[in-house]
């Protein structure tokens, strides 16, 4: 998989506004946000996608969920309710090809998406 801006922030290589970091994963604000609260976790393992993950991957993307739940509730919005999304390839509207996944909450959500 090619270096893409996700791994160059799990690298430290360049800034974002991290809130939550460990040996697996790194939480940080999106830069463009869709809702009052919008984190994206990823894996510092570079995957491209969820369609990509391979058996070996199961524990590692247990930890990124567990992690989108424990930075919503560090976001406040555990009891309001949030939504976890990750996109994938062109119809899932993929734009950045490191596995992420989308912490959106704050606000009330539509469904279905668009
Ligand atoms: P995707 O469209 O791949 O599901 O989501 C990519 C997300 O990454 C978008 O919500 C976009 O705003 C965010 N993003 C793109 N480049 C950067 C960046 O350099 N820093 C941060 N923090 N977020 C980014």
């Amino acid at each position: 998989m090619s270096e893409t801006i996700f791994s160059k922030i799990a690298a430290g290589e360049i800034p974002a506004d991290i809130i939550y970091e460990d040996e697996l994963a790194v939480a940080f604000r999106d830069i463009d946000p869709k809702a009052p609260a919008h984190i994206l976790v990823i894996p510092r393992q570079p995957i491209t996608s969820l369609a990509s993950a391979d058996p070996a991957d199961q524990a590692l993307l247990g930890h990124c969920l567990q992690v989108c739940a424990k930075v919503a509730k560090q976001e406040g919005v555990e009891e309001s309710g949030y939504r976890v999304v990750t996109n994938i390839g062109k119809d899932g509207g993929q734009s950045v090809f490191h596995l992420h996944f989308h912490v959106l909450g704050g606000r009330t959500l539509k469904w279905p998406p668009g």
